[in-house]
C-alpha cells in the first residue's frame, strides 16, 4: 500500500440530521477508519422495511441488526434491477453514465464507462473478492471484472447466503493478517424463488395459501403468482402468504449474515473491518397495485428504498437521517478509508453532504422508460413514454396508490429540479427524448 493503513481513531459521531431545506448540509460527522478492511453486505432484493434497523415488525433480521451500527435513514437505489443498480454502487456513477444496463441489450451495454471499486481498491493494495449467487454477475459484459468474482448459484444443499458465507470466510483466512481486504457479499436468498428453511416455513404464512409448492423452487415464478391471483375471487390472503414467505426466507439469511460476521470476529478481522449493510434494490410485494410484484420495471418506494448501515469499532452507533443515492456508496467507503477517490465517480461521500433529492432510472431495450426523484418527505415519477409526470405523497400514501398532480406533491420544486437535471443529463448522453411539460409547470 502506498499510504498509511493505521486506524486513525475516531471523532465521535454527532449525527447531523440532514433535510432538504438546508442543502448541502454535512451528513455524517464521523472520522475516518484508516485503511481498514471492508465487507459490503449487499443483500439482493432486501426491503428496507424488513430490516430491524427501521422496523419493529417481527419479520426482520434481528441477529444482524443487534450490533452497534451507525444506521442511515434515506438511502435509495439507482435502478430497479440488479445489474444497473449494483454497477452504480460499485462505480459511483448513475446508470446512464456507467451504461451497464441489461443482459439482453445490444450495443454498449456491459461496457463499463468508469472504474469499479473492486479494481480501484485492488490497485491500492487491497485483496478484493466478490461472492454472489446472482447469475447476472459475470454475464453482462465486463460487469464486474470477472477475475475477482466467485459465483455460487444456490445448489439446494444449503442456503445461498450459507454457501457464500462459508466460502467467503475460507477466503478471508487465506488473506495475510496484515493485508486489508475488500469483500462484496451479495446473497440471493431474498430474491425469488424463495426456499425458507423447513423450521421457518409457516411461521407467518399459511402454507395452505401459498400459491406454489415450496419444495419445488421452479414453481415460484411471477407467472404462477399471477395465475393464482387471477384464479381466485379472494386474492388478498394469497398476497399476504406470498409476502410472509418472503419474510420467512429472511430468517435464514439473517442467520448466515450473522455467521459471516461472527466468523470475521473469530478470525480477528472484525476489529479492523468496516462492514456496510445495504441492498441493491427492494421488492414490491403488492404495495402498489394488487398485481404488482417483483422489482425490475418498477420505480416504486418498496423497490427504491434500501437499508444502509455502517459498523466499525471507531464509528459511534446511532441513527442519522441523510438522503443518499446509490452512487454515493463507493465514494463514502473510500472517504471513510482515507483512500483516493474513484476515477469518474460523481457520487458524494456522506461525510461531506446529504442530498436534497435522489434520482433513479429504469431502462429497457435501450430506452429510458421512467425516472423518479425522491426526497425524505415526497416523491414523484416521470414516465417518459407517456410524457406525463405523476406524483406521490409518501407521508399520506406510503403504498403509492393515489397519484397526484405534480404541483400538489410536497417538495415538488426540489423534485422537479432533480428530474430536470437528470433528464437533461440523460439526453446529453443518449439523445433520449423525454417530455417535460409537467415538470415545467412546477416552479423550480
Ligand atoms: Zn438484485
Amino acid at each position: 500500500m502506498s499510504w498509511g493503513n493505521s486506524s486513525l481513531g475516531l471523532v465521535a459521531a454527532a449525527l447531523g440530521a440532514c433535510t432538504e431545506a438546508k442543502p448541502p448540509a454535512p451528513a455524517l460527522e464521523v472520522g475516518q477508519v484508516g485503511g481498514a478492511s471492508v465487507v459490503v453486505l449487499n443483500i439482493d432484493t432486501f426491503r428496507k422495511d424488513r430490516s430491524s434497523f427501521y422496523s419493529d415488525a417481527p419479520a426482520s433480521m434481528p441477529l444482524t441488526t443487534r450490533r452497534p451500527w451507525l444506521v442511515v435513514d434515506g438511502a435509495w437505489s439507482a435502478s430497479s434491477w440488479t445489474v444497473p443498480a449494483t454497477a452504480t454502487q460499485l462505480s459511483g456513477r448513475p446508470v446512464h453514465q456507467h451504461r451497464v444496463r441489461d443482459a439482453d441489450m445490444p450495443g454498449d451495454s456491459g461496457a463499463l464507462d468508469g472504474v469499479f471499486l473492486t479494481e480501484h481498491l485492488g490497485g491500492l493494495g487491497w485483496e478484493t473478492r466478490i461472492y454472489t449467487g446472482n447469475p447476472f454477475f459475470g454475464r453482462v459484459g465486463d460487469f464486474p471484472a470477472s477475475a475477482e468474482l466467485t459465483l455460487f448459484p444456490d445448489d439446494g444443499a444449503e442456503s445461498n447466503a450459507g454457501t457464500l458465507a462459508s466460502a467467503a470466510l475460507t477466503w478471508v483466512e487465506s488473506v495475510d493478517v496484515d493485508q486489508p481486504f475488500f469483500l462484496w457479499f451479495q446473497p440471493m436468498d431474498a430474491h425469488d424463488p424463495w426456499d425458507p428453511q423447513p423450521e421457518d416455513f409457516g411461521r407467518w404464512s399459511d402454507p395452505a395459501l401459498v400459491p406454489f409448492n415450496i419444495d419445488d423452487m421452479s414453481e415460484v415464478q411471477q407467472a404462477d403468482l399471477g395465475e393464482a391471483l387471477t384464479a381466485t375471487s379472494d386474492p388478498a390472503p394469497i398476497r399476504e402468504a406470498v409476502s410472509a414467505v418472503y419474510d420467512e426466507q429472511l430468517l435464514e439469511l439473517d442467520r448466515m449474515v450473522e455467521r459471516l460476521i461472527l466468523g470475521l470476529d473469530a478470525r480477528g478481522r472484525l476489529e479492523d473491518t468496516l462492514v456496510v449493510l445495504t441492498a441493491d434494490h427492494g421488492e414490491l410485494l403488492f404495495d402498489g397495485a394488487d398485481d404488482e410484484y417483483g422489482h425490475a420495471g418498477f420505480l416504486h418506494r418498496a423497490v427504491g428504498e434500501v437499508p444502509l448501515a455502517l459498523l466499525h469499532p471507531d464509528l459511534e452507533p446511532g441513527r442519522a437521517l441523510c438522503l443518499t443515492a446509490a452512487e454515493d456508496l463507493a465514494p463514502t467507503v473510500l472517504d471513510l478509508l482515507g483512500a483516493p477517490p474513484l476515477p469518474q465517480a460523481v457520487g458524494q461521500s456522506l461525510r461531506s453532504t446529504c442530498r436534497s433529492a435522489v434520482t433513479a432510472e429504469h431502462w429497457a431495450q435501450e430506452e429510458l422508460r421512467s425516472v423518479s426523484a425522491s426526497t425524505a418527505s415526497g416523491r414523484m415519477e416521470l414516465r417518459c413514454e407517456g410524457g406525463s409526470a405523476v406524483g406521490f405523497d409518501l407521508a399520506n400514501d406510503p403504498g403509492e396508490r393515489e397519484p397526484l398532480p405534480v404541483d400538489q406533491v410536497p417538495d415538488a420544486g426540489t423534485l422537479a429540479a432533480a428530474l430536470d437535471a437528470l433528464v437533461v443529463d440523460v439526453e446529453a448522453v443518449d439523445g433520449t427524448v423525454c417530455r417535460r411539460d409537467d415538470l415545467d409547470r412546477v416552479p423550480h
